[in-house]
Formats: structure tokens, sequence, C-alpha cells
């Protein structure tokens, strides 16, 4: 039997105090209010000073890149062979596990790197990480997405692209839009592809077995998206309240990734133009949050770790944070970072702390008031019931 100070379960319900629980074989057989029938003997592990909560999930990273602002360094990352970037992909995934976060999306890199990593690298005994991978993205030729994809082949059709593609990836990763400009404050750019173009991919990759992920900024490259019937928007800035409106009646997920104009208005010069519009474009996007929250669209907590100045692991605290700031209580971010990420990566059996599922969670130490900050220093990780610290080092 365990016992915990606090609990917060991922459902997005009220932190509970006090309470005990019980495994067995993996899962969680029960979670009582701790009484004072509890003996010593009865408790094995005493977390009566500490929060349990789900393991979290990061819904978009790109494990390649780290999230430095040396040019240079960024430009030796891009343009590396698998041999060079294998030791900093281990690197990234030992911070994410050292935050607590149990599971990865990754949003598509040049040379599909992180798949092979995935299918060739991943020890995961060493590294219990479900890690899912877009491979290369889709991007329209001449358009923005050259760094985390290719466009399909000259007289190829997107769909006939996806087709025929070899790579083994979990989900499809389409880029639909620019990247936002740090020059003129809602600058909207086309859509990279049609509805038609989209909803092809879409059946295609519904016979799969895989979702769809697109990059969209702006109202035009987000309508056509949701229109498609994609599973997610990705970034989603200025795309307007009548996409969030879609989205909730959809139950298409959003994975904001506000963290990356914080990041880059401290890493911009202050009073340069840069600094001032990345500081708009995450005011703007955090009212998008909060109108979301108020509409009922299931978002899901990515960072865009690897974006400059977003680095793996701490980036989620940073995320986490914008999303109280926006207006979610504690136990609505901590589910949008447990359990609506774990659905969206259809890992289905974690993200919630209840009876009859795996006994797969994390201890901080405190109460509840000390997340995001206390993720910096896990207590503990359980996976399926055993503590999983002597197994790896989580700092
Ligand atoms: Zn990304």
């Amino acid at each position: 039997m365990l016992n915990a100070g606090w609990l917060i379960d991922g459902t997005g319900g009220p932190v509970r105090k006090n309470i005990s629980l019980v495994t067995e074989n993996g899962l969680i057989v029960s979670i009582t209010n701790s009484g004072a029938g509890d003996t010593a003997a009865q408790v094995t592990t005493d977390f009566s000073s500490s929060t349990i909560l789900p393991c979290l999930v990061d819904s978009h990273v790109h494990l390649c890149m780290s999230g430095t602002g040396d040019p240079v360094a960024r430009e030796k990352q891009l343009g590396a062979g698998f041999d060079e970037i294998k030791g900093l992909i281990s690197k990234h995934i030992k911070r994410h596990l050292s935050y607590g976060i149990l599971a990865v999306r990754d949003g598509g890199d040049r040379y599909a790197h992180a798949l092979r990593y995935r299918n060739e690298y991943l020890d995961i005994k060493k590294m219990p990480i479900g890690i899912r991978v877009a491979g290369r993205a889709w991007h329209r030729a001449g358009r923005y997405g050259g760094l985390i994809g290719r466009p399909p082949q000259k007289n190829h059709s997107l769909a006939e692209a996806v087709k025929t593609d070899p790579e083994e990836k979990d989900h499809i990763k389409i880029v639909n839009s620019g990247l936002n400009s740090l020059k003129e404050f809602g600058k909207e750019t086309l859509p990279q592809f049609g509805v038609e173009e989209l909803s092809d991919v879409v059946k295609i990759a519904l016979k799969c077995g895989r979702r769809v992920m697109v990059h969209a900024n702006g109202k035009k490259p987000v309508a056509v998206a949701l229109e498609a019937g994609c599973d997610s928007i990705e970034h989603g800035f200025f795309m307007g309240a009548e996409n969030l409106k879609i989205m909730a009646e959809k139950g298409i997920v959003w994975v904001p990734t506000a963290c990356t104009m914080k990041a880059y208005a401290e890493h911009m010069k202050p009073g340069s133009i840069e600094h001032e519009v990345s500081r708009m474009n995450l005011d703007h996007q955090l009212e998008q949050i909060s109108k979301a929250r108020e509409l009922g669209v299931t978002v899901a907590l990515g960072t865009d770790a690897g974006s400059i100045g977003v680095h793996h692991g701490s980036a989620v605290m940073d995320e986490l944070k914008l999303l109280i700031t926006a207006g979610y209580s504690l136990p609505e971010v901590i589910r949008c970072a447990s359990c609506n990420g774990s659905r969206l990566l259809g890992i289905e059996d974690s993200g919630i702390i209840s009876k009859g599922m795996a006994a797969t969670f994390l201890a901080v130490k405190g109460d509840p008031s000390k997340l995001p900050g206390s993720l910096s220093a896990i207590q503990a990780i359980y996976i399926n019931g055993k503590s999983a610290s002597d197994e790896f080092k989580w700092n």
C-alpha cells in the first residue's frame, strides 16, 4: 500500500487529499481515503508529504534538434547523419524522463532519424518511453517544411506520395502553412494544400490506422485541415474562434505550443521588432487557449521542443505554466499533459490514475501548489507498479 498526501488523477477532477493506493500485478486495485486504521506495516511506501500524478506526455517534439539558439550548432544538427545524432536523441529522451515525461510524439525530421532511432536503437528497458514518430513530414515544394520533411516527388499528388511512402511511421505529419512571422503581427500565409488533397490523405491514414497531425497557423490553413478531417492541429496561432468552435464540435485536438513564442521573446534582443511581435503572438495565443477552454476544445500539451529556446523536458513546465496563465486549473492542465496526450498518441491504458489502470505514475515532493516547478526534481516514477528509479537514473 502506498500513501500519498495529494492525488491529481489526470481526469481534470479536483485534487484528492490523503489517499491510500494499492497495486497488484502492475495494476491499481484500489484508491481510498487514508484512514486511521492503516497500520504502519500496511503502508509500504510513504508519500504523505508528496503529490502523485500521472506520467506526462509531450505531444509535439523534434528529438533530432536541441533548443540551442546558436545558429552554427543548429545548422550542424540539421545536417547531421544518424551516427552523429543518435547520442543527441538519447540525451533528449533522458531529459524527458527526468521530468516525468514517459511518452513523446515527434513532429518530423529531415532524414527520419527519430524513426530509425525508435526502430533500431531504442532500448526500452533502459529508457522506458513511448515514442511516436512522423518520420519525414510532407510539405508543398517551394513552401516551408524542408527542415522537417520533404515535398511529394514531381508529378506525384500528396495522396500518392503518402500511399507509396515506405517509412513505417506512427502518424502522418502535414505542413499546411508557413511559420509565424516575427516581423508582422498576425500575418497569415496561404494553405499549402487544398481540402481535397488533405481529405485523400485522411482516407489513406484511416485505412492504415494512422492519424494525421497538421502544422497550421492562420484561419484558412486551419479551416482547410479541419474540413478535411485531420486529427490534430499543431500550433494553430491566429486560427480564430470559428475554427475553435469547429474543433470542439468535431473533437479535433489542439496542440498550441505557446512556449515557442515565450522562448522567442526571451531569445530576441529586447526592443527589437522580433521581440515585440513574439510577445504579442504569445499573448494572442493565450487568449485563444482561454477561448478553447471555454468552448471545450480538447487541448493536448506539446512544446515543439527542439525549436529555438525550447528545451526537451523542462519546456513542459513552461507550457503548463502558460496554460495556467490562460485560465486552466492545475488538474485541467495535468489532464492536457497526461490523459489528452496519451489518447492522442493512441496509448489508451495510461494517463489516468484510477482503479483498473496501470500503476504508472509520478511522485513529486510537496503539495500541488509546488507544481509545475516540482517536476524539476521528480521524487519517484512507478511503471506498472514497480519503482523505476533503480533501473534508470532520472537526474
Ligand atoms: Zn514542430
